[in-house]
């Protein structure tokens, strides 16, 4: 790294707007582009995400490469994949001190992921690191999740609706597919609460800082994992409904309201509940049981 990096050390807001206007730069909306101007929520997401010199770390979005530089500095190699073309002379500038860098000017949601794994991290397991445009939130965990992309941790800058998603217990509003998911494939834990003001332009909610420290195997054991989760998607497609209204109304699913009553039945549960009533373990029994009827 090169003597003169601080000179383009960016989380000063001073700094970051000066490189925002020698680039004439316009931000666009329809990224999600909300730029982090705070050190110290930054100084949490890098302690969080607890990397070392051994780590390989894929950051979605850079923007300008502040949090880049955060990470470049704590970790063995970054990979920083950013959609905009036009960031990408602002990050050739900003990262030119920061070797450890490679900027990919990509769509992460159309990246594949294991590749990058097995060419680029040697196949270590990844530590993802995103302030994430909100509108790629859901699609882009639930890809790192379900594809089984070798990832050891994910800890993001997300709205904080949904981060409460994330962590939501059963018969609460927010339990939901999201929940159910996340909690399968890891353990969530929000690490900061960020109020608008960290961001350039201010976003128009709050945000959360939550880490998923992804599992090696899942701690709930289920003989058909795709199984439960179309079960899971059924139930809460319709959550209103009871579990047998709603799983035998369903086309991704081939059960009839009787097949769901007796595994209810099997399992000694009402034959009203609704999936919003149900836990994690409780849907992977119920998998179970509708696994073993052999439909
Ligand atoms: N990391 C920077 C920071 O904290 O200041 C910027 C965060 S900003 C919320 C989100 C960034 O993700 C923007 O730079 C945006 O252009 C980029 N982005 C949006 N959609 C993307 C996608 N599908 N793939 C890669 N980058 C994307």
């Amino acid at each position: 790294m090169s003597e003169d990096k601080n000179f383009t050390k960016l989380i000063n807001p001073a700094v970051t707007t000066a490189v925002l206007n020698r680039f004439d730069f316009h931000f666009q909306k329809r990224y999600g582009q909300n730029f982090l101007i705070d050190s110290h929520v930054l100084d949490k997401i890098i302690s969080a995400a607890d990397i070392t010199k051994e780590d390989f770390v894929l950051e979605i979005g850079p923007g300008i490469g502040t949090m880049t530089q955060f990470l470049s500095e704590a970790a063995l190699k970054v990979m920083a994949v950013e959609i905009d073309k036009n960031l990408i002379p602002v990050l050739d500038h900003t990262l030119e001190a920061y070797e450890n860098v490679q900027v990919v000017n990509e769509d992460i949601l159309k990246m594949d992921l294991k590749e990058v794994s097995k060419n680029e991290a040697d196949g270590k397991k990844i530590k993802v690191v995103a302030n994430l445009p909100y509108y790629i939130t859901t699609p882009i965990i639930m890809e790192l999740l379900e594809s089984k992309v070798p990832v050891s941790s994910i800890t993001v800058m997300i709205q904080k609706e949904v981060a409460d998603r994330m962590q939501a217990k059963p018969k609460t509003k927010d339990y939901g597919a999201l929940s159910l998911a996340v909690q399968y494939y890891s353990k969530p834990k929000v690490v900061a609460c960020v109020p608008p003001n960290c961001f350039i332009p201010r976003p128009g909610v709050s945000s959360e800082v939550i880490t998923l420290e992804v599992y090696d195997e899942p701690v709930i054991k289920v003989k058909d994992e795709k199984l439960m989760f179309r079960i899971i998607r059924a139930a809460f497609n319709q959550r209103r409904k009871t579990l047998v209204n709603a799983l035998s109304n369903s086309s991704e699913l081939n059960v009839s309201k009787d097949h769901v009553k007796a595994a209810l039945v099997k399992l000694s549960m009402d034959e009203r509940v609704r999936g919003e009533a149900l836990s994690p373990e409780e849907f992977a029994l119920l998998s179970d049981a509708i696994s073993e009827m052999n439909l």
